[in-house]
This record gives C-alpha cells, structure tokens and sequence, in this order.
C-alpha cells in the first residue's frame, strides 16, 4: 500500500459505499492511519490532518480525521464510514489547503464556514457531527476525494491562488503557475 498521486485515476473516481463494516474494512482503515504517519514522518515541516481511502488506490467510502490537527504528537486518527454532507452553512472562507495526493501544492482553497455530517464509526455506530472552521474544512476536503474532486477543482480564480512549499517548509506563491508547475506532469505525478 502506498500513497498515490495526481495524475492517478484511481483518485478521481468515485469511491463505493461501505456495505458491511467487516476485517476488510478494518483493514483499510489500518493501513491508512500507517500510512498517514509514514508520510508525516518524511515531511518534517507538515502535519498529516486526514485521509481518505481513494489515496491509496482503495475507492471505498472510508476517511480518517487527526483528533488534534494541532499536535504531531498526537498519533489518533478517528475513521469515518459512509460520511455524507448534510448541510453546509456559514459565510465562505478561503484558506489554504494541501494534500497528501497533490505533493508540494498549497492552494486558497474557498469553502463554507460550517457543515453538518453524518456517518458511521468502525463499531457501525452512526454520528452526526457539527463541525467549524479547520474540521469543517478539512471533512469537506476528505469528502470530495470520496467523489473524486480534489481542492484544486475549487480554485476559480488562479491567479495568487497556487503556492509550492519549498524543501525548508516554506510557502512560496507560484506567479506563473501554469507554465512552470502546473503544467509540469513529473511534478504533480511524483513525490
Ligand atoms: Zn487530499
């Protein structure tokens, strides 16, 4: 199992419906967690918030969310089975936004303030979730990977939207971003 990347189909189709939670299920939602950390533990300056199965080729609707996207020390994933959007509300706020499947790419990624999801936990037991600012952006980040979108489809407006962390965790606004990176298929193909 390993981590894919843009352009890998497999990460824009849509992902199928967990019928029955069961060990393969289990499984899947093992392998993300080490995942997650074998990639936070190559990237020094970056911490690994979530991640949704289609990323490692598997299209089943699972995700991951940290517990605290505050503290690398924190090793806790929390899977989320099934997550639909019931309802997003609030004011819209662009941020930025990365993804493990999308290396070295920081966007201004616009989303709404607040969302109210309900899924299933790996015990099959369902919750609804209210979730603000970071959470509710980052469930909505995971989410649309369950439907083959990723946070660049969001960016209408190009231009100062794009920026490349350099190889010291800096952010660097990409100014003529279609010629140098975002064209450039080795880049977006390899990590
Ligand atoms: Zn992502």
């Amino acid at each position: 199992m390993k981590i894919i990347t843009t352009p890998d189909k497999r990460l824009r189709e849509p992902s199928e419906k967990v019928r029955q939670i069961d060990d393969d299920t289990l499984k899947i939602i093992e392998d993300m967690r080490k995942l997650s950390l074998e990639w936070e533990a190559k990237h020094p300056y970056e911490l690994s918030a979530a991640m949704a199965a289609p990323q490692m080729g598997v299209n089943k609707r699972i995700i991951i969310i940290r517990d605290d996207m505050e503290d690398k020390k924190n090793a806790h994933f929390t899977a989320f089975i099934n997550p639909e959007v019931t309802k997003t509300e609030g004011k819209t706020v662009t941020d930025y936004e990365g993804c493990l499947s999308v290396p070295h790419i920081y966007g201004m990624v616009p989303r709404p303030f607040k969302v109210r999801v309900k899924a299933k936990l790996e015990d099959g037991k369902e919750v609804r979730i209210k979730a603000t600012g970071e959470l509710a952006r980052t469930l909505l980040h995971e989410i649309d990977h369950l439907n083959g979108v990723l946070f660049i489809d969001h960016i209408k407006d190009k231009k100062d939207a794009f920026y490349y962390m350099d190889n010291k965790g800096e952010l660097l606004p990409i100014k003529d971003y279609e010629k140098e990176i975002l064209n450039n298929e080795k880049l977006w193909g390899e990590e």
